[in-house]
């Protein structure tokens, strides 16, 4: 009997969004057009009617905001070293020099003390990751831009549906980034899309979406900054369209899987294993990824290779950044970031997706149970 093993994330897209792609192919209008502007306009009516852009990533939503704001050469940007190597590279992508302050052990996002320590005069900007969709302090955060005149790139790619005091992710603050590639809660294959401030910021989130050039007329044109090309086509916002409806039952779906997991899990389980849960949050996360931290006995690759005898695909989300050569090329090296070390080392992500069921859960936390205790 071969049977693939249960993945760790799996997209579930319905038959009218399949429709609505067919729908799309046959319009004869296949990139940026109507539905781009509706997805848009969904997505806006989402997040407090702020001005929404959407994009072909959540990497160039990011590199885009920092460009707005005027960084480069010469200023400083801080992020957590536990995140997608993308939330670094566009620091150096824009000319900028990445800081990285160490993360919170229980949380593992930023630890917000050491980001405030991080400031120097040449700091710019605060990039704050959304580690499983769980958002950091955010009146702290904002207290601390506000405080040292810094601009905030929300990098919520794992955030949609998360929320803080009953405020959604992305309907206030400054820059939020979103990613639709196709682990996130919601999909559009891949994709992202940035909140910005004004009609200004949004003029400029245009311009760097494709080449740099405004039309005016029937044939004016020009261009006055460098962009790039960073569109989203309409096939990709047809998905986005016929998920977005879905996002209040996924992230509802995905808190219960999570309450049963702890369930599962019972309340011995780290002292018995030494294994680590994650924050016990269901009014803010909206549970993106379950993610445990193994004890130092087992390593993530004996671990993550004993689940596969189970059929349980995990992943790990993720390596240190500040360890990646491009990084040690610039200095960082190992402990300089001993929490992250750590947690980037032993931080595994078990299954978590709306079409999980309570069974696999289950399967899930037996076989984890299994693996440590064996
Ligand atoms: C997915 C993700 C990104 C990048 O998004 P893409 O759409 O794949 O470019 C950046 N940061 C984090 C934390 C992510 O999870």
């Amino acid at each position: 009997m071969s049977q693939s093993p249960l993945p760790f994330s799996r997209p579930s897209i319905d038959e009218a969004t399949i429709a609505a792609v067919g729908e799309v192919l046959r319009s004869g209008w296949i990139t940026s057009g109507p539905k781009v502007q509706a997805f848009e306009a969904a997505l806006s009516a989402l997040l407090g009617n702020r001005i929404v852009r959407t994009y072909n990533s959540g990497t160039c939503t990011m590199e885009i905001a920092l460009r707005i704001a005027g960084i480069g050469p010469g200023d400083e940007v801080i992020t957590t070293p536990i995140s997608w190597v993308a939330t670094a590279n566009v620091i150096i992508e824009v000319g900028a020099t990445p800081v990285f302050a160490d993360i919170d052990p229980v949380t593992r996002n930023i630890d917000l003390d050491k980001l405030e320590a991080a400031i120097t005069p040449r700091t710019r900007a605060i990039i704050p990751v959304y580690l499983a969709g769980m958002p950091v302090d955010m009146d702290r955060l904002y207290a601390i831009a506000g405080k040292h005149g810094l601009r905030v790139v929300e990098d919520a790619a794992q955030a949609l549906g998360s929320s803080w005091k009953g405020k959604p992710i992305g309907s206030f603050g400054d820059f939020v980034s979103f990613s639709f590639q196709a682990n996130k809660n919601i999909t559009t294959s891949e994709g992202g899309c940035l909140v910005v401030n004004d009609a200004d910021e949004a003029k400029l989130a245009e311009k760097f979406r494709l080449q740099g050039v405004v039309r005016s007329g029937l044939d004016g044109i020009d261009v006055d900054v460098l962009g790039g090309k960073f569109n989203m086509t309409d096939i990709a916002a047809a998905i986005g369209l016929g998920q977005l409806p879905h996002l209040d039952a996924i992230t509802a779906r995905r808190r219960a899987l999570a309450r049963h997991y702890f369930a599962c899990f019972g309340d011995d389980f780290e002292e018995t294993t030494g294994a680590q849960l994650p924050v016990r949050d269901f009014q803010n996360t909206n549970w993106h990824l379950f993610q445990i931290v193994l004890p130092e006995r087992i390593t993530r690759a004996e671990f993550m290779a004993k689940m596969l005898e189970h059929q349980i695909a995990c992943g790990y989300h993720y390596a240190p950044i500040h360890l990646f050569t491009l990084y040690r090329e610039r200095g960082f090296k190992e402990g300089m970031f001993p929490v992250a070390e750590r947690v980037g080392r032993q931080i595994v992500t078990l299954p978590m997706f709306f079409a999980l069921t309570e069974n696999d859960v289950e399967r899930t936390v037996g076989a984890v149970k299994s693996v440590l205790q064996q």
